[in-house]
């Protein structure tokens, strides 16, 4: 019960602060003498502290209360298709140092582990922050999660399965250590600190080499029985599709993705089409990104426009499905992909406006990410943050 209470008047403290004693009182209808001997732990763990005088309404001016935001520290980190990136942030999510490495093809389990070992220990020497200070570590992993244990279950798009991140940074760091999927821990980022505030049941969309879906329902992460909720990338659109990375055909990944961006791209130029393109990555087409494509579409190359567009579409497609399956408020759309908004997000709408079910339901309001690169990483921290704030609603 105490820990509760705890955890509530936390997070009265990080959504109304600078607050009172007696505001919270009145908020949380818990007894003045529970909330101050609670608050006083929380001062004492450098977690709240006290702020200005707040306004009197007659008798002594009231003390306020906020969150010691720059007391604490935590690192999040975001193990993409390409990259591992992390960063430290304090309580508010403000980022205090960042640090990005690059992962070869041919990954395996231990080289991730070095590689995590390797950006953590970065961070923390350029941080310059006190050992003492730091609370936690989160991590937004790409593919399927155990988040209970804190294991990669499977990572198609490294082709890596059961690797032990928890237990192993663990061991390395001494900090408490917690592991998400990367599109949930970026819906929940979005939740606390994004488009999501205040919305109980929003989808988030992660577009990067692979496609996955944070979903949150009734405030809450949904992860199924085996983690895989969410798996849109994975969710067949075409019965006689092209190969996935998961093994199966015709994937939305494989229409979607990050990849098959590329791939429409190399096709299009193999059966002959001009495009800015070519010149750009000197005949090497090994050298397209995706960057590069939404480049060359700003600077008006038609190619490049029409297979963003096409993107677009298909996105179109997997967002009208999600919407009918768990009719979020809000659908927000991050990731790699996501950046090209101009190009995307026109068709992606488009689908939905024409092919969601009901008229309420094509009126779902769709959204880029407010954090956008930093999406995933802020996402990772709260997972930290999560488990500060409100424990008792993960466990
Ligand atoms: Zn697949």
């Amino acid at each position: 019960m105490k820990t509760i209470n705890k955890s509530n008047i936390l997070n009265m403290i990080r959504t109304y602060g600078p607050i009172s004693r007696s505001e919270i009182a009145k908020k949380t209808k818990l007894t003045p003498p529970t909330i101050t001997n609670i608050v006083s732990e929380l001062i004492e763990s450098n977690l709240v502290r006290e702020s200005e005088i707040g306004i009197s309404k007659g008798g002594r001016k009231p003390i306020l209360l906020t969150i010691n935001a720059e007391h604490s520290f935590i690192i999040g980190i975001d193990v993409g298709g390409h990259h591992v990136r992390a960063i430290m942030a304090d309580l508010n999510a403000e980022i205090v140092v960042q640090h990005r490495t690059s992962l070869p093809d041919n990954l395996t389990n231990d080289y991730l582990l070095q590689a995590l070992i390797e950006v953590v220990q970065t961070i923390i020497n350029k941080a310059n922050v006190s050992k003492e200070k730091i609370i936690g570590i989160g991590v937004g992993m790409h593919g399927i999660v155990n988040y209970q244990e804190g294991i990669a279950v499977f990572a198609p798009n490294f082709h890596l399965s059961d690797v032990p991140i928890k237990s192993f940074l663990e061991d390395v760091f001494q900090l408490p250590t917690y592991v998400e999927n990367d599109a949930r821990a970026l819906a929940l980022g979005e939740t606390w600190f994004g488009h999501g505030q205040g919305i109980e049941n929003v989808v988030c969309v992660n577009v990067g080499i692979g496609i996955g879906a944070g979903i949150v329902i009734n405030n809450r992460l949904f992860h199924g029985q085996h983690n895989i909720a969410g798996e849109i990338g994975h969710m067949i659109v075409d019965i006689n599709g092209v190969e996935c990375s998961c093994g199966s055909y015709g994937c939305l990944q494989t229409m979607a993705g990050g990849r098959s961006l590329r791939d429409r791209v190399i096709k299009e130029i193999s059966l002959g089409r001009k495009t800015l393109i070519v010149n750009k990555v000197k005949n090497d087409l090994t050298k397209i990104t995706g960057a590069l494509i939404h480049e060359c579409a700003i600077e008006g190359d038609a190619l490049s426009t029409e297979v963003l567009k096409e993107v677009g579409s298909f996105l179109g497609i997997g967002v009208t499905n999600l919407i009918n399956l768990i009719n979020p408020t809000k659908v927000i759309i991050g990731g790699g992909v996501s950046k090209a908004e101009n190009y995307i997000l026109e068709p992606l709408s488009a689908v939905v406006k024409q092919r969601a079910l009901t008229p309420k339901a094509r009126e779902t309001e769709i959204v880029l990410s407010k954090l956008g690169d930093n999406g995933t990483v802020i996402g990772a921290v709260t997972l930290v943050l999560q488990n500060v704030f409100s424990p008792n609603l993960e466990k």
